[in-house]
């Protein structure tokens, strides 16, 4: 299967009325000015020049901001730059980013021109309350009406939902999930709140009006809303923010954010989890003492099976007095194990006898 490269190109803010509680796009885009056709074009020449493997497919991304809430001569010089890369068979496809608020027919009419084939919707919520509260300025149904329209048109529909909002609960998030997935995504990314400087936000958490969540209460959410979107088979592009220069440990200088569920390998952490539960769960099932299991997965699964710095064996260790074993098999499905018992505790039998 060919490798798929995506080109990101970030809009700052750019045409964005609005100013969600949250949100300091020039720090999560770690973008600070407002980029011109040339500045697209020299983008995409980098990163083609840079990419090796010729045969990949690539895609142009434009993210951040809203793309179609930028002005329509913008929206169309940029459009027409990418369309070009696409005509000249260097690109295979574009994706954007944007509100639901920014979407009708008009608009739709535009990308297909352009043939964009992607587009992410910022639901973050599909709680009217919560929305409100972090100043969104639209509402789920619009979320709704833009998704129907999104994929009526034919294009690819991807959600963004945010974990850990002001006053948003577990029950709030899971709902969120399982509205989105009645409306059909073919991906989705989950981002945990962080307290990022200069934003409302900010200000709500140092006058303590707002708690955000610790990492363990952010993993243990994006757990259960990973298992309900794999289970539909809805792609997950992204758990937690891209960690950049300015989105980063906020203990290191120039780290933009304040606070939050912040971890290096955030996603790491949720999949790990998964697997221990997983890998737990079976052995409970077995109903034996057992001191070494052995766990054979797929190559891509083997670290998050180990954890990020061997945590999971770790944890099986102090909490089971267990050891694990993992071993990899490439004709082992992605996401499967095979479980073999390789030492029980005698005594444990002993018992029984
Ligand atoms: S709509 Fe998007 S870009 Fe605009 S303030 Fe909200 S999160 Fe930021």
């Amino acid at each position: 299967m060919k490798k798929q490269y995506i080109i990101p190109i970030f809009v700052p803010h750019l045409g964005c009325p609005n100013d969600c509680t949250f949100c300091n796009q020039k720090s999560i885009s770690g973008q600070k000015k407002m980029i011109t056709k040339e500045d697209v074009q020299k983008t995409i020449d980098f990163y083609l020049e840079n990419i090796r493997d010729k045969e990949a497919k690539i895609e142009i991304a434009f993210f951040g901001g809203s793309f179609t809430g930028i002005e329509e001569e913008k929206q169309e010089e940029f459009l027409q730059v990418a369309y070009e890369y696409i005509k000249q068979g260097k690109a295979e496809s574009i994706r954007i980013s944007t509100r639901p608020d920014y979407i009708n027919r008009k608009i739709l009419k535009r990308l297909k021109k352009y043939k964009v084939k992607t587009i992410e919707l910022g639901v973050q919520s599909a709680n009217d309350y919560i929305l409100k509260r972090c100043k969104r300025g639209h509402t789920f149904a619009d979320v709704k009406q833009a998704s129907k329209l999104i994929r009526w048109y034919g294009f690819k529909l991807g959600h963004q939902m945010m974990v850990g909002l002001p006053e948003s609960t577990r029950l709030d998030e899971i709902n969120t999930a399982k509205e989105l997935i009645k409306l059909k995504p073919k991906m989705v990314r989950i981002y945990p709140v962080l307290v990022i400087k200069n934003t409302k936000l900010e200000k709500e958490f140092l006058e303590e009006k707002y708690v955000p969540l610790t990492v363990v209460q952010a993993v243990e959410i994006c757990k259960e809303l990973v298992s309900m979107f794999n289970k539909k088979k809805i792609e997950i592009i992204r758990i937690g923010l891209q960690n950049t220069e300015e989105i980063t440990d906020p203990n290191i200088e120039g780290s933009e954010v304040v606070a939050g569920p912040y971890h290096p390998a955030f996603r790491q952490l949720v999949e790990s989890g998964l697997w221990y539960d997983t890998i737990v769960a079976k052995i409970k099932q077995l109903n034996v003492k057992i001191k070494k299991v052995e766990v054979i997965v797929n190559p891509q699964d083997v670290n998050n099976v180990v954890g990020h710095k061997r945590e999971n064996i770790e944890k099986l260790k102090d909490m089971y007095s267990l050891d694990l074993v993992v071993k990899q098999d490439a004709e082992i499905k992605q996401g499967r194990m095979e479980l073999k018992v390789l030492e029980k505790y005698p005594e444990f039998l002993e018992d029984h006898k």
